[in-house]
């Protein structure tokens, strides 16, 4: 059989068999609904109860804060149209940044059509945003500050627990999408002026299709979908019990194995990178250097299209991403690498390597292995490569 190697992990990640093994007598043995009085509801129920409080321990939480959701589409979403709705008279205007998810993004867009305003701040060519940027974008009807906590295409962390100073300094409520930082370094809300904070199950070996936003006691939400009073009244619906059972589980094995899996998936990405950096001409490295998720390589090749980096490396098994897993299909650069510096052409070249827990040496020397040929073969067919004088 061929080979079949995953490095695509901020895409989606592979639900880990303890998860698994956690949510397996939810689809049958206890499969209540947890608004139920009788006993199958209540031992629904208690699984409810006892997710939120392993959810609310990775972040460092309180249990009543976790508002379960489809994922971190829609805690982003409820963040920011539920912030926005239930402050209307406070202002209309949101700050965030041009690397955003486009959860966020889109969802600011369709605000700018209802008559909101909408600040993208820019970044530095490391992606990180500036404190004196964000402070001068600062106006008296500012609602929010949206700011990711780390990109999911160059792996940049932001520096969060200075945002949310500077937000509540100013009285402002800080939002931060931590889809892909949740799990993988220690947050606590409290100490970093969090006030609302999306997850997602399936970024950290949960199941897909479940989430969570944190809302802070203070902060007050509106709700965008009507029904039943499940959630706090914020979120109505049918709890996906198994499905939340699923994320808590993987939530609790991130705080437990969080140093152990982070040091290892760092050494496999320096292997990679000095591998990368040693045999292969004509690359250049997008993001920080150590501000960076611990799995996350993002570089360009010079001369040659992702897609076709992408497809070549698919005929070898391996998989990786050229980006975003939404800008995949289109031809547009990706917004976060022009939003770096890096030129149209040579955002086209970028291939994004995300490794993960279960990824070994053996697989990185096979990339490795493969390679240099695979590129320099699609150099020699590029006519941008073969115009340079040599
Ligand atoms: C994947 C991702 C999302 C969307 O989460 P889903 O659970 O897939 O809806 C949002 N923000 C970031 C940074 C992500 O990486």
């Amino acid at each position: 059989m061929q080979k079949r190697i995953y490095m695509d992990h901020n895409a989606t990640t592979p639900v880990s068999p303890e998860v698994i093994e956690a949510m397996y007598p939810y689809f049958r043995k206890i499969f209540g609904n947890a608004s139920s009085v009788h006993f199958f509801g209540r031992e629904a129920k208690k699984g409810l109860n006892n997710a939120r409080k392993n959810v609310a321990e990775l972040i460092k939480c309180s249990p009543e804060e976790i508002i379960f959701t489809s994922g971190g589409t829609e805690a982003d979403n409820l963040a920011i149209f539920g912030i926005m709705k239930a402050n209307r008279k406070k202002g209309k205007h949101i700050i965030t940044s041009q690397i955003e998810h486009h959860a966020i993004l889109n969802s600011c867009k369709i605000l700018e059509q209802e008559g909101y305003e909408v600040t993208y701040l820019p970044v530095d060519k490391y992606g990180i945003i500036d404190l004196e940027e964000l402070k001068y974008a600062i106006r008296a009807d500012t609602v929010l500050i949206s700011i990711m906590a780390a990109n999911n295409e160059i792996g940049t962390i932001e520096p969060i627990d200075m945002i949310g100073q500077v937000a509540h300094e100013h009285g402002i409520i800080f939002h931060t999408d931590a889809v892909q930082a949740a799990g993988k370094f220690p947050i606590d809300v409290n100490k970093m002026n969090i006030d609302l904070l999306s997850m997602s199950g399936h970024k950290l070996y949960g199941p897909k299709g479940v989430g969570a936003l944190f809302i802070g006691k203070n902060i007050v939400v509106s709700p965008l979908q009507y029904g039943g009073h499940h959630e706090h009244n914020l979120r109505a619906g049918t709890e996906n019990i198994s499905g939340i059972i699923g994320f808590a589980k993987a939530c609790e094995i991130a705080k437990r194995d969080m140093e152990i899996d982070n040091n290892n998936i760092f050494n496999l990405k320096k292997k990679l990178y000095n591998a990368i950096s040693k045999s292969i001409p004509e690359v250049l490295f997008n993001g920080h250097t150590e501000k960076c998720l611990a799995g996350t390589l993002n570089v360009c090749f010079k001369y040659i299209e992702g897609e076709s980096i992408l497809l070549s490396l698919d005929n070898e098994g391996i998989a990786a991403s050229t980006g975003s897993a939404c800008s995949s299909k289109s031809l547009e650069p990706s917004h976060v690498l022009l939003a770096i510096g890096i030129q149209p052409e040579m955002a086209h070249g970028s291939i994004r390597f995300s490794l993960g827990k279960e990824n070994t040496e053996d697989e990185i020397d096979y990339v490795i292995n493969k390679l240099p040929d695979l590129i320099e073969k699609l150099r020699n067919m590029s006519p941008l490569y073969n115009k340079q004088p040599s």
